[in-house]
């Protein structure tokens, strides 16, 4: 269909009435996170909602409101509404503050005073920025890069959230994302109907979530629809969902009894249940980060190290990262009491610590004094644990070392 059209333009002039007479309605898709199916916000979907009670989907009137301007029109309308909405539910105590994502055509890229009308729209409802989620389509790139990209910076500087829309329904590659700044990356449904069956696929998927988690970009798996699907989404990390599965858009009302059970219930699921192996490595992790700020890997048979951590500990800039091990100890010996070198170096060499190797110890362990940043010095326990790699013959270690004082 073609502008001129007569078919056309009658049903731009009504989609026109249709918002001035409030039959136009934003639904609200509920989004959970993916391992505890905590509520952590919803979308907004527009709907047509006819006098006869007869409900119209976007997709039977948006891309004809896309051949012109009105798109630009509506997208405003639905953002009103949901401020409204944000806002009403700000004076009810106890109410969980939830952000909600506004779809925006890529039309909006094109458009000279966009930000200013979000931010007039937002700021004059009082609904803090950070509320408001704008969805941008992945076709948008493929038009226009470098003006979707600019619009994004502007959009995020200002203060709103941004996601990257059907992200996997076009033909765009990973690369382009890496040079967008955006928060979230939503990965379109057809990509997860698709790739959860089929092994290679399934791959492909992974290798997807691995890359936008490392971009640290929030994942959201669209048009969930089993259980599988979820369990193998957990299983790549991914870190929201939406979808049939958990909940369909509704409307405002039954979204806000939601928003109400939810913020009674709490968590529902336990997440030691549910989280992949990697999830459970962070926390694991973290556990060992808490207690041990320094830790350092290294290869005693190449003679390399790499730190993991390096926090609190009675230095906190002068240590390389990675480098020679030699070097390191010889690092390390320099901040060291005077009495104590010879006894750190000795025993933390590399030829000492691969002889305790061959000699069947498990792990070499000393407590020297060592200065800190303030210049006083703190006894510093060092744990050198061999561990064995099952792909090399290397002798390699951790060092675990944390204050005693
Ligand atoms: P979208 O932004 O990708 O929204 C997700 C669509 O997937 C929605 O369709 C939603 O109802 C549907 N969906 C969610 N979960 C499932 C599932 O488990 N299975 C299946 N098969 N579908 C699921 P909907 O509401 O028909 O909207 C279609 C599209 O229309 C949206 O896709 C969005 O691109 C556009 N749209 C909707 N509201 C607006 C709006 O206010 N402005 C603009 N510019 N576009 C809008
Ligand atoms: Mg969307
Ligand atoms: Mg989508």
């Amino acid at each position: 269909m073609t502008r001129g059209d007569k078919r056309l333009d009658t049903l731009i002039q009504s989609v026109h009435r249709a918002m001035d007479a409030h039959e136009l309605r934003a639904f609200y898709q509920p989004k959970f996170d993916a391992l505890t199916g905590r509520l952590v916000g919803s979308e907004a979907l527009v709907r047509w909602l006819r006098p006869d009670g007869s409900l119209v989907m976007p997709l039977d009137f948006l891309p004809q409101l896309e051949t012109g301007k009105d798109i630009l029109e509506l997208d405003y309308y639905i953002l009103r509404l949901v401020c409204e909405f944000l806002q009403r539910q700000m004076k009810e105590e106890n109410f969980p503050q939830l952000p909600v994502a506004v779809n925006f055509s890529r039309l909006h890229v094109y458009e000279a005073n966009c930000l200013r009308a979000v931010e007039q729209i937002v700021d004059g409802y009082g609904v803090p920025r950070h509320l408001i989620e704008v969805e941008i389509t992945e076709s948008a790139f493929a038009q226009e890069p470098e003006k979707t990209a600019e619009w994004i910076n502007k959009m995020r500087n200002a203060g709103f959230r941004v996601a990257i829309d059907d992200f996997g329904s076009g033909l765009s590659s990973l690369s382009f994302v890496k040079d967008i700044a955006a928060d979230v990356l939503k990965l379109d449904k057809s990509l997860i109907s698709r790739n959860c069956e089929d092994e290679k696929e399934r791959i492909v998927l992974e290798s997807i979530f691995n890359f936008a988690h490392r971009l640290s970009l929030t994942t959201v798996a669209e048009g969930v629809e089993s259980q599988e699907q979820l369990s193998f989404l957990r299983m790549c990390g991914c870190k929201v969902i939406q979808g049939y599965l958990t909940a369909k858009p509704m409307p405002e009302d039954q979204y806000i009894q939601l928003c109400r059970e939810q913020s009674k219930q709490g968590q529902t699921e336990d997440v030691l249940l549910t989280q992949p192996a990697t999830s459970a490595t962070q926390l694991l992790l973290e556990a060992v980060f808490a207690r041990y700020p320094l830790v350092i890997f290294a290869n005693l048979t190449r003679n390399s190290f790499y730190l993991m951590a390096y926090e609190n500990f009675t230095r906190h800039s002068v240590c390389p990262s990675a480098g020679q091990f030699s070097e390191l100890i010889a690092h390390g010996t320099a901040s060291m009491h005077p009495e104590d070198q010879e006894l750190f170096r000795s025993t933390f060499n590399a030829d000492s610590l691969i002889a305790a190797h061959d000699r069947g110890e498990q792990s070499v362990t000393l407590v020297t004094r060592q200065m800190g940043d303030d210049g006083v010095y703190r006894r510093v326990e060092t744990a050198d644990y061999f561990v064995k790699s099952s792909s090399v013959d290397d002798i390699l270690l951790i060092a675990l070392c944390h204050n005693l004082d």
